[in-house]
């Protein structure tokens, strides 16, 4: 069956059209051929993709290229100054130390609410009503702050559930009910 087949069937019955395209859509997806990568809902191209390359060229660097270049951000500015100064591309590539992925990835939890995700703009894993609890807290004690301390005597929040745009798999963070 073809797409084109089933094109006079529209005109007869148009209550039909977007119930058939559905149908194609979905046996053309199911066919061997197409790479099971893609019929997820979410699309996620793990590294070292034969075809769709997005990681930097340094190995083991988790960060994405830059610029139209196959090095990151941090790479591609190093890499600028280790060739004016006669280094080899080679040699800059086995040297070079890779870095690990910028920030959080999108759902991680926030270690005192397992339901509420971990703010972006702390590196302490903590959600945002937590984070402002933690700043409000060490503020004026600078010296006596003990942060373990301090989570441990923290009680979890309730969640605010999912992300509700349809296809966002996050957790929301805030009552509006959206992701970061
Ligand atoms: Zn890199
Ligand atoms: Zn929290
Ligand atoms: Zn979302």
């Amino acid at each position: 069956m073809t797409a084109n087949s089933l094109l006079p069937l529209y005109t007869e019955r148009p209550d039909r059209e977007g119930r058939d395209r559905l149908e194609i859509l979905t046996a053309l997806i199911g066919a061997p051929s197409f790479d099971p990568l893609f019929r997820e809902t979410i699309i996620k191209v793990p590294q070292g993709h034969p075809v769709y390359q997005w990681e930097c060229a340094v190995g083991a660097c988790e960060r994405v290229r830059s610029g139209g270049t196959d090095l990151c951000s941090v790479h591609l500015q190093q890499w600028g100054t280790a060739r004016e100064a006669g280094t080899t591309r080679a040699q800059f590539l086995s040297a070079a130390e890779p870095l690990a992925r910028e920030g959080y990835d999108r759902d991680v939890p926030c270690q005192i609410c397992p339901d509420r995700p971990a703010s972006l703009r702390t590196e302490l894993r903590l959600c945002q009503r937590h984070h402002h609890s933690w700043k409000y807290y060490s503020l004026n004690r600078a010296d006596q702050v003990d942060f373990e301390q301090w989570a441990a005597e923290q009680t979890p929040h309730e969640g605010d559930g999912k992300c509700r745009v349809v296809v966002c798999p996050s957790q929301a963070n805030s009552p509006l009910g959206l992701c970061s």
